[in-house]
């Protein structure tokens, strides 16, 4: 059995009341934090125990981002600059729709690569129409913790050929679920992923939901009242709102994740609330979009679970948590106030409240001892961080000052993925390599 002491300056650990340690170590077992105690010299000997002396570093949870789309990494900064509905209509689904396995392989390996140099350990993933086995190979490669499930499209009026028939959606999706569901030992779970409403039929949407029945602890995974015009045509084809429409069709509960959640009326709020439906929130994709800003705040005075993501390279153009964290403070403060979304709230958005929002924090989330060593290692010892902090101003210096170049080590579920900031599964330059050339056959392919 695997045994490791890890002895780290702070441990941060975003338990129920933000206890931060001092020069104590995590004693891991196989893959479950087993102790968390204050340092002592007979700890470096401890038999069969490997002893790894981080005392100049601060260990947190890993990051946990609720709304990622893998398989848009290749498409980074093809399609800057341009508002939702074209955004999809003239690069997102001509370029998706191109996708061969060798492409999507490609471009979800370069986010996970991403990701996990980034801090993130577990996300969920939207997936795409064709090929997403894949995507599930890859992720289990890498051990990374993450729900996800093929995207699902059965209208498209902006890019016709890129969706498929109700029926054939239905079942393809629950041979993908029986398979990957519980898939790699636990690691990866199912999300159904019904892309949003303008490309689902009622149909496809209630049947996905049934299905889940057969799945315990999946996930119904969306985007949501997004952006405006999305929200007009959504009315003009269902005479409601888009969250009032999903109530009307019994998709939402605490099994629901939905993207964005922008434009929301007083009783879509009242719903979210009532059905415990997730908000996960992407700043820099709704800034950089021109689709708005949701009212984090008020969703947090009600209790509604709110988490972040990065949602795809293409809108963002960063798979970064730092950016989320740092945008998902900053942009509520004209409108309500510089104490609002401070830096410890946000830090729980990216760590406990993102493993709450997926069911999965009784595993992650926090560092506990019981639970899942999906653990970060941050070296906060750099000329552009604050050099003088106390507990309260060490989560300014992750959310306000921290970027992904803090990031020193990341393990996921007991195993090291990334050390003294290099990635332990990828060459970067291969990496690099496979996806321009992956890309450029794809670009072939989209305009043929
Ligand atoms: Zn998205």
């Amino acid at each position: 059995m695997k045994n490791l002491i890890i002895r780290a300056k702070e441990i941060v650990t975003a338990d129920s009341v933000n206890t931060i340690y001092k020069d104590h170590c995590v004693r891991i077992q196989e893959n479950k934090i087993t102790d968390i105690l204050p340092f002592n010299i007979s700890l470096t000997t401890a038999p069969n125990t490997e002893f790894i002396d981080a005392s100049d570093k601060t260990l947190i949870p890993g990051f946990v981002q609720t709304h990622i789309h893998l398989c848009q990494t290749l498409f980074r900064g093809l399609a800057d600059d341009v508002q939702l509905l074209d955004w999809l209509q003239l690069y997102i689904f001509p370029y998706e729709n191109a996708h061969d396995k060798n492409s999507l392989r490609t471009s979800a390996r370069l986010g996970i690569n991403e990701l996990l140099l980034g801090g993130t350990t577990t996300l969920l993933d939207m997936g795409t129409l064709n090929h997403q086995e894949v995507i599930f190979e890859e992720l289990a490669n890498s051990g990374i913790r993450a729900f996800a499930g093929k995207c699902m499209i059965d209208i498209n009026t902006l890019f016709p050929s890129f969706k498929a028939d109700t029926q054939n959606e239905l079942s393809t999706t629950y041979e993908l679920a029986k398979e990957f569901h519980g898939y790699n030992n636990g690691m990866i779970h199912y999300g159904f992923a019904p892309r949003f409403v303008l490309s689902c039929s009622e149909k496809l949407l209630k049947e996905t939901k049934s299905m889940m029945q057969d799945f315990p602890k999946s996930l119904f995974h969306t985007h949501s009242s997004e952006n405006k015009d999305e929200i007009r045509v959504v009315r003009e084809m269902h005479n409601k709102d888009n969250i009032e429409y999903f109530d009307h069709i019994n998709v939402l509960d605490d099994h629901t994740v939905l993207a964005h959640c922008i434009h929301l009326n007083e009783n879509e709020i009242r719903l979210m609330k009532k059905n415990n439906s997730r908000v996960s929130h992407c700043p820099s994709s709704n800034l950089k979009l021109a689709s708005g800003y949701a009212n984090i705040p008020r969703y947090l005075k009600e209790n509604i679970s709110v988490s972040l993501g990065a949602d795809g390279a293409p809108c963002n153009n960063q798979l970064n948590i730092f950016t989320e964290m740092r945008l998902a403070s900053l942009i509520q403060k004209p409108f309500h106030g510089p104490e609002i979304m401070d830096a410890i709230t946000v830090f729980r958005l990216a760590t406990i409240d993102g493993a709450k929002a997926l069911h999965i924090d009784d595993q992650v989330g926090s560092i506990e001892v019981g639970k899942k060593a999906d653990l970060l290692l941050l070296d906060l010892n750099k000329p552009t961080l604050p050099l003088n902090r106390n507990d309260i101003s060490l989560y300014s210096t992750i959310v306000y000052s921290g970027d992904k170049t803090i990031v020193d080590s990341v393990m996921v579920n007991g195993e090291w993925k990334v050390r003294n900031g290099n990635s332990v599964l990828y060459s970067q330059s291969e990496l690099q390599a496979q996806g321009k050339e992956e890309l450029d056959k794809l670009l072939k392919r989209a305009v043929g």
